[in-house]
Order: structure tokens, then C-alpha cells, then sequence
């Protein structure tokens, strides 16, 4: 028998079917796939069969199922597919590269006439006589039904049982020559030359792959409708439990930890030192939590994110505190912020609360003057400063915090991996390879999020607010003379304002406000009043001896730039203006509005912008005062860059096409915590070689923390 085989001359094998495909199959070696396609492919970033199988068809036609031409009704809607043959054709050439095809279409039932405009291509595969399929919307043409601008497609062989997938067209594509209709053939060939035994490591009917091989079947040729939504459900779910298996091995690269991040509330925990107020049910469960983790060796990994102003800072004082005096003795506690302005009062408003840590107390920015580091340096080194406060100097420098156990970073969203990474290696104690790391989030992250970007980390949501504080009152206005009136109120109440412009100084290109600007027109505006400016680029001196002098109420109106979005915190300020509110996104303009409302007095929010009234974006503001509930507005207009900062790997991960569906990422991360411990290793490692595959290029960065 096996000689037999032997004997067998070659040329069977080579009149056997075409090579058998896997999922993994490089493009460049499909027939029919020369160096220009491949090109092609590439730069429409195609590169396996995998790719290939993943587009999903635009639409479906059912060509068993044709319209009569006599059909075709008034309507905005295509109403289906015609079936009909081309009885002529007329273009009709007008100016430079501009054409209008006229195509008279026939079928038993009657004519039809079809019209593009400037498309001279068309115009040449356009062939009298030959049958077509016809799909598109219906228009008046002096008086009779006609189709505008209709896809078509050259009826060749018989339709098939079924829908015909119709895909999408991509500029890459048609560049190669490969039109929608080749790309169908291509994908019908590699359906039918598809190694399923050879993709999957173990096709039993328990195992996940019969679900994916179906869908695949699914979405290029669905006998129904319904399958494709049922083809499009089982893809989404196995790119969802693609990205969490990748948040979950991150989690355990980064603390240690397998298990599937909590949200379980802890007891809640009461301050341990004295307050001037009590801390809300929500200060307290988040801060027994965080306690909780820091009380273990595993280094914790948390994200504690709440609505601006509900007292994130202070719970974070109040954990570094437990930490460092009483957990872990004589350990040290790094608080990073954003901008200098913010790590400043950040170390003010700790001695504030804790006059009596001075001496164990330290800030440090890149405009801390040589000496003074030195000294610092000195404390750090010997361990007297236990609590250090700072911006990104804090890596920048040569700081060494050699018993680092604790850190923090405030406004996670503006920091990046490399800075995470490096304060983290700060720490030189053999007991934690890794110290403790609480992440602080300013803007309020809808649970898909949470659960997907930040799925490694455990979560502490603060919800609830202090008691005592008044609705802002928000308002859209047209022009900065209709803001005029409030902000005269305010300063006669002996309040203060902000002033928020986009730009520092005026730009040729837009005619955004600027701070320089604004500035002389509201000190000529309001000539009695002190009227200062504050932006990024001003020199440090300057901008602490500003902020100070706002704190003390030296200063009426502070007209400054986004650098006041985070943190600044100032109970005197009840009026903020923000010029072209517009150009902001939803949570900023909701951070920005948080800046004021933080005392007793009643505070208000005016959104300049052009639109007015009429913006249904900005209403969002003015109707809404839940940052959760922005966010997720945010979300769905802006995308999930928008909301957690450019810098964030893994975002163009296709995961996030079902950002919406909270509940398929829930059952996703089940999922991939299964298989991630399935003692099948086969399958484990069939998924974690797609898994890669999914984040492409990102994936190093993602798994370090980015
Ligand atoms: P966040 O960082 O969440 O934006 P902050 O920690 O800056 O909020 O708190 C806003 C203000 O509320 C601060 O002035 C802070 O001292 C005060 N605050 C915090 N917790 C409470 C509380 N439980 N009761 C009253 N005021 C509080
Ligand atoms: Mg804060």
C-alpha cells in the first residue's frame, strides 16, 4: 500500500485541488496574487487569509429574490436588487474631467434609466447588451422613476442559493484591480480551499473553533440574514476575548496577580487622623480598599477614578499616610502630577491637612533650584522624606527613592508607559520588585472602558459627592458681551473668575480667543478689576506667584489657558467662561466646569460658542452634571482616544468596535480568564498566538503598561 503510494506518478499531485489554506496562510502566497496585490494587501494592512476572512461584507443581496423594474417606487431607501439589461448608453462629457453617464436598463416588466455623475471609468465597463445587477436609490427624473448612482455588477455565472455578500471597496484595493466582486471570488475561493483541521489545534464539538469556523461560513455566505448578525456576534466576541486574555497577562506581568480584577468593596475604612469634615460612605470604601491591597506583598494595581471634586486627593493622602506610618513603617511615597501648578498644591494642601508631616514632606519639579534638590536628595536618600510630591522631575532627575513602596499618580491619563515604568524602578527595595501603584483618574471612565483599557487594574469608583455642593449652572451664549453681566455679578459678590481661551496668543490661522487677546479686551472691559493671565508657557515663578496670588483673592478675573483643567482648587471661584467650548471635549469642558462650585456660593459655567443653544453636543453639558453619564457621551461621539489620552496602546485594537456592549466584554473577560488557565494547551496556545497577532505592532508596549 505505501509502495504503491510511492509509485503514484507526480503528476497527480500536481492536478490535485489548489493548496489547502489555513487562517495563518500568507496572502502573497493565495493564486492569482502577484508582487502588485500583495503590495495591495499590505497597505491595506491584509496580510493573512485571517484578514481576509475578517472583512466584513457591506451589505447582502439576495439575487434569487429580484425586483421588476416596474417595481421601482418613489422612496430614499434602495428597495433591492433589479436584474435588467443595458439597452444604452449615453455620457455626456461637460468641463474638465466631468461626465454624467445616462443608462437605459430593460427587463420584462419595463425600463429603467440609471445616472452617475463623473465617473468616466464606468463609463467604459459599461457594455451594451450585457445583464446586470442593480442596486440603488430612487430619484425623479423629469417626472419618472430612475436609479441615482446605483452599484452594478455584471451578472456572469448563475446566482448562487443564499445572499451575495457585496464588499466594501478600499482605496489600496482598487489600486491592485481588485474589485469588490474579485475580492468576492478570492474569499469564496479560500472558503472552499480552507484547512479547518490544519487552523484549529482540536475541531471537537466542545471546542470553540466550530463556532469560529461557522462564523466565517457565516459572514461570506449566510443563508440568512440572521446568521450574519449571529457570524458578526461570534467575531466580536472572539476579538474581545482576544484583547482581556492580553489585559489579563498584562495584570499578571505587572502585579503578580491571576486572578480576575475585583470590584468586591472592602469594609469601610475611617480616616486614622483627624479631618475637618467626615469622608463620604464612598471616601471610605475606596480607602479600605486601597488599604486592604497595600496591607499585602502582591504590589497593588488600582485605578480609583471619580467624578471631579468628589475627593480622589484626599483619599490618596490619607492611604499614603496609612502607608508609610503605620503599614509600612519608614517606606516612602511618591505623588506624581501632571503640571507643576498641580504638584504644588498638591504638597500644600497635604500640609494643610497634615501640618505635622513637614519635615517627612517634599516637592519636587524641574524648577526646584540646585540646592534645595540636593538637600531633598540627602532626605530621600536617608529616608527622613517619606512623602514626596512632584512632576515628571521626579524621573527626570537623578532622584533615587531607594525605600519606594507607594506610588501615585494623579491624572493617570496624562502620563505615559515610559513614566509609569520609571517610577516604578525607582524603588530599591528587595522586598517589592515592584511598589504599589494607584492610578488617579480625572475623568470618569464608562465601564466598558474601565473593563477594557484598564481591565488589569482593580478599580475603586467614588461616586458619591461631599454633601453640601450646589448644581452649576451651565449655559451656552454666542458672545463674550452676553458673558459680561455675570461676570460683573460675581465680582460684586466678591467672588472670582476664570476666564478659559484656547489659544495663548492670537493665531493667523483660526479665530479661536487667546489669552493675550482677552486679556486687554476684559481689562478694558472691566477697568477697575485685577485681571491676571496664566498659561503653560509662562515662567514657573510666574506661575506659582499668580496661582498664589489668585488663592489670596489679589487677583478678580484669572484669564488663562487649559493648563487650570486639572486639579486647581479654589473654593473663592464661582464664575467660569469658556471661549469656543466647541473645539473641547465633553469631559474636559466637564473638568474645566469642575474648577469652580467647590464652596458654598451658587457657581456658574458659560460655553461660548457660535452654535449657541443649538449645539445638541454641549446641551450634554448643560442638561448633565455626572461625569460618568459625559463621559459616556464623550465616548460615543469622540472615541475612546479622546476620553484617556492619545498615549494609550492597544486602542486600535479591533476589540474596540464593541466598545457599546458592556455585557459582551463582561462574558469576553470570563472567557479569556478560562482559557488563559485551560489545561487543553493546545487551544490556550492557539489564542495566545491570535492574541498577539490582534494587538500587532503594540503589543510590547500594551504589555508593559501602556
Ligand atoms: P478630586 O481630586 O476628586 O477632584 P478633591 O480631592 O480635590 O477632589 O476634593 C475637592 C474638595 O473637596 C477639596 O477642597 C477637598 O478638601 C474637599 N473634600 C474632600 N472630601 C471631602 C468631604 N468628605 N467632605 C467635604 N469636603 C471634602
Ligand atoms: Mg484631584
Amino acid at each position: 500500500m505505501p509502495e504503491k503510494e510511492v509509485l503514484k506518478p507526480k503528476r497527480v499531485r500536481r492536478s490535485a485541488p489548489a493548496a489547502l489554506f489555513t487562517l495563518s496562510t500568507c496572502l502573497s502566497e493565495m493564486p492569482g496574487v502577484g508582487e502588485k496585490r500583495w503590495q495591495a494587501f499590505q497597505e491595506a494592512r491584509l496580510f493573512t487569509v485571517i484578514d481576509l476572512l475578517r472583512i466584513a461584507p457591506r451589505r447582502y443581496e439576495d439575487r434569487t429574490r429580484l425586483l421588476p423594474l416596474s417595481a421601482l417606487l418613489p422612496s430614499s431607501e434602495p428597495q433591492g436588487v433589479f436584474r435588467a439589461r443595458l439597452a444604452k448608453l449615453t455620457v455626456n462629457h461637460f468641463g474638465f474631467h466631468k461626465c454624467v453617464i445616462y443608462a437605459d436598463f430593460e427587463d420584462s416588466s419595463g425600463v429603467v434609466r440609471a445616472r452617475w455623475f463623473n465617473q468616466p471609468y464606468l463609463a467604459k465597463s459599461l457594455i451594451e447588451g450585457k445583464t446586470y445587477y442593480l442596486f440603488g436609490r430612487e430619484f425623479t427624473l423629469k417626472g419618472v422613476s430612475a436609479l441615482d448612482n446605483p452599484e452594478l455588477e455584471v451578472q456572469e455565472d448563475d446566482p448562487e442559493p443564499g445572499l451575495t455578500p457585496v464588499y466594501p471597496s478600499s482605496r489600496p484595493l482598487s489600486a491592485a484591480r481588485l474589485s469588490p466582486k474579485q475580492l468576492r471570488s478570492l474569499i469564496k475561493l479560500v472558503l472552499k480551499s480552507m484547512d479547518w483541521g490544519q487552523t484549529f489545534p482540536d475541531l471537537a464539538p466542545e471546542s470553540p473553533f466550530p463556532k469560529i469556523r461557522q462564523a466565517f461560513e457565516f459572514l461570506h455566505r449566510p443563508p440568512t440574514l440572521p446568521h450574519v448578525d449571529q457570524a458578526k456576534n461570534t467575531l466580536a466576541f472572539l476579538d474581545q476575548v482576544l484583547f482581556q486574555m492580553g489585559v489579563l497577562l498584562r495584570r499578571e506581568k505587572l502585579s503578580g496577580r491571576r486572578d480576575l480584577p475585583s470590584e468586591a468593596p472592602a469594609q469601610p475604612a475611617e480616616p486614622g487622623y483627624p479631618l475637618p469634615f467626615e469622608l463620604t460612605g464612598d471616601q471610605k470604601l475606596a480607602l479600605g480598599r486601597i488599604l486592604l491591597d497595600l496591607a499585602t506583598d502582591k504590589p497593588m494595581n488600582r485605578l480609583l477614578q471619580g467624578d471631579v471634586g468628589s475627593g480622589k486627593t484626599l483619599v490618596a493622602f490619607l492611604a499614603m499616610r496609612r502607608f508609610a506610618e503605620r503599614l509600612r513603617p519608614g517606606d516612602q511615597c511618591a505623588m506624581m502630577a501632571p503640571t507643576e501648578p498641580l504638584a504644588r498644591q498638591h504638597f500644600q494642601t497635604f500640609l494643610r491637612f497634615f501640618p505635622e508631616c513637614r519635615a517627612q514632606s517634599a516637592l519636587l519639579t524641574g524648577e526646584t533650584p540646585k540646592q534645595e534638590r540636593k538637600a531633598l536628595c540627602t532626605g530621600l536618600n536617608s529616608g527622613e522624606v517619606r512623602f514626596l510630591f512632584g512632576t515628571h522631575a521626579l524621573f527626570q532627575e537623578k532622584v533615587d527613592i531607594p525605600r519606594l513602596g507607594f506610588c501615585l499618580i494623579d491624572e493617570q491619563q496624562r502620563f505615559g508607559v515610559e513614566h509609569r515604568r520609571s517610577l516604578l524602578g525607582k524603588s530599591r527595595r528587595p522586598e517589592y520588585q515592584i511598589p504599589h501603584l494607584l492610578l488617579i483618574s480625572a475623568t470618569p471612565i464608562p465601564r466598558s472602558l474601565s473593563l477594557t483599557l484598564f481591565g488589569d487594574l482593580d478599580l475603586s469608583i467614588i461616586r458619591e459627592k461631599p454633601p453640601g455642593r450646589q448644581p452649576i449652572l451651565t449655559q451656552l451664549i454666542v458672545t463674550r458681551e452676553q458673558a459680561f453681566p455675570d461676570i460683573t455679578r460675581t465680582l460684586d459678590r466678591k467672588a472670582q473668575v476664570y476666564y478659559l481661551c484656547p489659544l495663548i496668543s492670537a493665531s493667523g490661522k483660526t479665530d479661536w480667543a487667546s489669552v493675550e487677546e482677552r486679556c486687554l479686551a476684559l481689562r478694558a472691559a472691566f477697568p477697575n478689576r485685577r485681571i491676571e493671565r496664566l498659561t503653560g508657557k509662562d515662567p514657573v515663578e510666574q506661575k506659582t506667584d499668580v496661582l498664589a496670588r489668585f488663592a489670596r483673592h489679589e487677583i478678580d478675573i484669572l484669564v488663562a489657558t487649559t493648563i487650570i483643567e486639572v486639579g486647581i482648587d479654589h473654593p473663592n471661584a464661582s464664575l467660569m467662561v469658556i471661549e469656543n467650548a466647541e473645539r473641547f471635549g465633553l469631559s474636559q469642558l466637564h473638568q474645566l466646569r469642575g474648577r469652580v462650585g467647590r464652596g458654598t456660593d451658587q457657581a456658574s459655567c458659560l460655553l461660548i460658542t457660535a452654535a449657541g443653544d443649538s449645539s445638541e453636543r454641549l446641551q450634554v453639558l448643560v442638561k448633565s452634571e455626572d461625569g460618568f453619564v459625559i463621559a459616556m457621551e464623550d465616548l460615543r461621539l469622540r472615541g475612546a482616544g479622546d476620553l484617556v489620552g492619545v498615549r494609550q496602546s492597544g486602542l486600535s485594537h479591533p476589540a474596540f468596535a464593541s466598545i457599546d456592549k458592556p455585557e459582551l466584554i463582561e462574558r469576553a473577560r470570563k472567557r479569556a480568564h478560562e482559557l488563559l488557565d485551560d489545561p487543553n494547551h493546545e487551544t490556550r496556545d492557539w489564542f495566545l498566538a491570535k492574541m498577539r497577532e490582534s494587538f500587532g505592532p503594540e503589543y510590547l508596549t500594551f504589555m508593559d503598561g501602556g
